[in-house]
């Protein structure tokens, strides 16, 4: 191919945006004529360029937009490490069939058995299938829905809470919620009801929310709704981070109440 050739191919992928095929078009070039593939296949391998890499643009925007806390993945769960976990039932949620069905996920257990690792995962996983996700945490959220209330603009913020495909709240059960947050927290879990699905994670047992939020009605008005349709996920077991800890001999078995055959 001439070099004029060249320069108005680039042009035409410039001003068509395909940006990536313009960075590899010599490649291309060069592949297709080693191997001497059919014009069809040529144009295949064109199109699947520039198709892959604007997925992954737009993965990494998603990604970028739920603003996770950290980057984990459900190939970096050591899942020996927690038997309590049926692997079947996390991967069965990365399908990610539960968001097109409106139910909801909750992930339950005590501190740094995974819950916020596998809410990252399982949110990553969505925005990799394409969907839209926000992560927050439990007080992030209500202290947002608060100002937004005192600022008289609830109404707004509740609508932006309503978009995300998929809303992943962490760390319900840390601080305790007041009446005024309880009842924030409860028009938004409305508003999704049956629209947009929930995945949350809680170092207290369900039946303990009553005292979390502070009111035993709004928590079981709360649960009533998250629950009608869900996956609950129930992690036993001590700390992973602790368990590490415990391997390199930082601190003793006895203090993180370890299996004695361990
Ligand atoms: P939780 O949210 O339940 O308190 P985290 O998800 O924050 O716990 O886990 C604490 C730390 O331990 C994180 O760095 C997480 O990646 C890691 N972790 C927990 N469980 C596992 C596991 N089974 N495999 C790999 N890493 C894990
Ligand atoms: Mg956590």
């Amino acid at each position: 191919m001439t070099t004029p050739e060249l320069d108005q191919l680039a042009m035409h992928c410039q001003q068509l945006r395909l940006t990536r095929v313009a960075a590899t078009l010599p490649s291309l070039l060069e592949q297709a004529a080693q191997t001497e593939q059919s014009y069809s296949a040529f144009l295949t391998t064109v199109l699947h360029t520039e198709v892959e890499s604007k997925r992954e643009k737009n993965q990494m925007m998603r990604v970028q937009m739920a603003r996770f806390p950290f980057h984990e993945t459900l190939d970096g769960f050591d899942w020996k490490a927690q038997p309590s976990i049926d692997p079947k039932v996390i991967k069965e949620l990365a399908t990610m069939r539960f968001v097109a069905n409106g139910a909801n996920a909750l992930l339950l257990g005590p501190p740094g058995v995974g819950k916020t690792h596998l809410s990252v995962a399982l949110g990553i996983e969505a925005c990799r299938l394409g969907l839209r996700v926000t992560f927050t945490t439990a007080a992030a959220l209500i202290t947002t829905l608060g100002k937004a209330l005192y600022e008289n603009r609830l109404e707004e913020r509740l609508k932006i809470l309503t978009q995300p495909k998929l809303l992943i709240i962490d760390e319900i059960g840390y601080i305790p919620i007041d009446r005024q947050g309880a009842n924030l927290f409860f028009q938004l879990i409305s508003r999704r009801y049956e629209r947009g699905s929930i995945l949350l994670t809680s170092n207290q047992s369900l039946g303990a929310w009553g005292e979390v939020f502070g009111d035993a009605v709004i928590a079981s008005a709360i649960l009533d709704r998250l629950l009608h349709h869900a996956t609950t996920v129930n992690i036993k077991g001590d700390s992973y981070r602790l368990r590490e800890k415990r391997k390199a001999g930082l601190i003793r078995h006895a203090l993180v109440n370890a299996p004695a055959d361990e």
